[in-house]
């Protein structure tokens, strides 16, 4: 039969020589990827049969099958899933996709901590390179008529054939490299060591991981499971497992009901902002199970836009297996679990905020500016998102404020809560806009990222305190003795100004006296409907 040598995509050959020569010392890990490969795949294959009544597969035992040879010296990892077409062997295996792969190699470059880095990225079917000198991949699509061979031994190229008779499903051979204490290669082979390592990272998965004639993973959802009866690092592993990020998560959480609508949930708040957060491609992150039978990633219906970042599962009990995003949409049940999630989530970080505040601080900083857009989008928890928000402000260069802060440090006359909006720190600390009011001893929100231009349109006020630009209408800091003396000035200079008015008609709105300025002679406001500078920049960039 004819065999392609095809070449691997350059960055996929860099990430190649990286495990090849890898000097990460966790290569254990090549199986849990292996094994979570698998692991999709049957998932992939039993969706897939529900869907389309006219696939033949035979879905009446699927496993995840590993095989040792001391002789060989091989290790496969066997599962009779969803398989691959040659296309996609060329396009999955020989090219990287994943995103962020650039990036993580110029970080690699520049770092003399690969170690970490390797293990953060999560290498998925590659870091089979960092135990074997040759990998065979074989596999067979349901809708394929014959089976794919795919081989290589990690350098440049790699080999295709077609195989006549190849099982439903894909295995994968490992020609392992020879056992080498110094380089941290144990026995691979060895049934305690496999044991072993599937028990540690793989032992949540639902479908059984046999060695031989034994069943070697336990198969418990850890979300059917007591919490107390759980480990941080069980959750840590099925939290990498499900996001495909390699770090653990900031916080954990899980929630349950009983009754017409059963379900359970278990959560995490990642604890780096995902690559995609703010793409137009963007995921939402929760899993949906229906009686510990996965159904569906990324299900848009159980988290909101802006809480695209948490991910997790929801188990419920009361659906159809075949339920479709559709109706999931629909659903009166869904809507409520929704409900009840959201205020989940951000009751955690409320919590997080005073027991644990490193962990929020990294929460704001990472996620904060999607938790924003609910400000905007969510006007049932408004004040909730305030409550967990925070902001720079004039009281301090560094440190971010609460509201409540905000709130608590307001002077006695002070009515509202001022705000400015603009690109940078900078141009509103030197703005003229400013100076009444640090005259005065006022506080102000420095707001600089895009959302903030749109939030302080929609929010008018926090615990009954008004939002108040202070680039915008009449800022009322005088008090009543000083409102006469300027109207007494108004009259002295009511030449001047109409005079000034009609001169700059062109340009301004009107000329007026005021009080906001200290040391610089004059500045322009905007009506307080008007669109702030930047908005104005942003409407006049986008051509309107
Ligand atoms: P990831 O799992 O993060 O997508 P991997 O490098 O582990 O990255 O795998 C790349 C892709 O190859 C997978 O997304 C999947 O589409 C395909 N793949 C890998 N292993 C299998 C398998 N056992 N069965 C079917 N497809 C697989
Ligand atoms: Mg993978």
């Amino acid at each position: 039969m004819h065999v392609e040598t095809l070449e691997f995509q350059s960055e996929a050959r860099q990430l190649l020589q990286l495990m090849i020569h890898s000097i990460y010392s966790n290569k254990d890990t090549f199986l849990r990827e292996l094994v979570s490969n698998a692991s999709d795949a049957l998932d992939k294959l039993r969706l897939e049969t529900f869907r389309d009544k006219d696939l033949t597969a035979d879905i009446s035992d699927l496993h995840i099958a590993i095989e040792a040879d001391e002789e060989q010296h091989t290790l496969t990892v066997r599962d009779n899933g969803i398989g691959m077409t040659r296309d996609e062997v060329v396009e999955l295996i020989g090219t990287i996709a994943k995103s962020g792969t650039a990036e993580f190699l110029r970080k690699l470059k520049e770092s003399d901590q690969q170690q970490d880095l390797i293990g953060q990225f999560g290498i998925g079917f590659y870091s089979t390179f960092m135990v074997a000198d040759k990998v065979t991949l074989v596999t067979r699509h349901p809708h394929a008529a014959e089976g794919v061979r795919w081989e290589s031994s990690g350098e440049s190229t790699y080999t295709i054939d077609a195989v006549a008779d190849a099982p439903q499903g894909t295995s994968v051979t490992l020609h392992l490299k020879p056992v080498d204490a110094d380089d941290q290669l144990p026995d691979y082979t060895a049934k305690g060591k496999i044991t072993e390592i599937v028990k540690r990272y793989s032992d949540f998965i639902t479908w059984p991981v046999r060695l031989g004639e034994e069943t070697i993973n336990s198969r418990k959802a850890l979300w059917a499971r007591s919490s107390s009866d759980v480990t941080d690092e069980e959750y840590a592993e099925f939290y990498r497992h499900i996001s495909h990020d390699w770090n653990s998560p900031l916080e954990t959480f899980r929630m349950q009901a009983e009754g017409t609508f059963e379900y359970q949930a278990l959560l995490f708040i990642p604890s780096q902002a995902p690559m995609d957060l703010f793409m137009r491609e963007r995921k939402r992150g929760v899993q949906l199970y229906v009686k510990r039978v996965f159904i569906m990633d990324d299900c848009e219906a159980l988290m909101p836009e802006y809480l695209r970042f948490v991910k997790g599962v929801v188990d419920a009990q009361d659906l159809s297996l075949n339920v479709s995003r559709e109706i999931l949409q629909q659903d009166r049940q869904i809507q409520l679990m929704r409900r009840r999630l959201v205020k989940k989530v951000l009751s955690t970080v409320k919590t997080m905020m005073t027991e644990k505040p490193d962990n929020y601080a990294t929460f704001w900083r990472e996620l904060g500016g999607a938790v924003k857009e609910g400000l905007l989008s969510d006007v049932e928890n408004r004040e909730s998102i305030l409550a967990i928000s925070s902001f720079a402000s004039t009281n301090s260069p560094d440190d971010l404020t609460t509201l409540k802060q905000y709130v608590e440090r307001m002077k006695d006359d002070q009515q509202h809560i001022y705000f400015m909006t603009g690109d940078s720190r900078a141009t509103i600390e030197n703005s003229p806009h400013l100076e009444a009011l640090r005259a005065k001893g006022f506080e102000v929100l420095i707001l600089t990222d895009a959302i903030d231009e749109m939030w302080v349109e929609a929010v008018p006020q926090f615990e009954g305190r008004q939002f108040q630009s202070i680039a915008k209408g009449q800022v009322d800091l005088e008090t009543e003795e000083e409102k006469s003396a300027t109207s007494e000035r108004e009259k002295d200079f009511a030449d001047l100004l109409a005079w000034m008015t009609t001169s700059l008609s062109e340009h301004v709105k009107q000329v007026r006296l005021s009080s906001r300025l200290t040391t610089s002679a004059a500045c322009i406001v905007g009506d307080q409907h008007d669109l702030t500078p930047t908005l104005e920049k942003m409407y006049r960039a986008m051509g309107q």
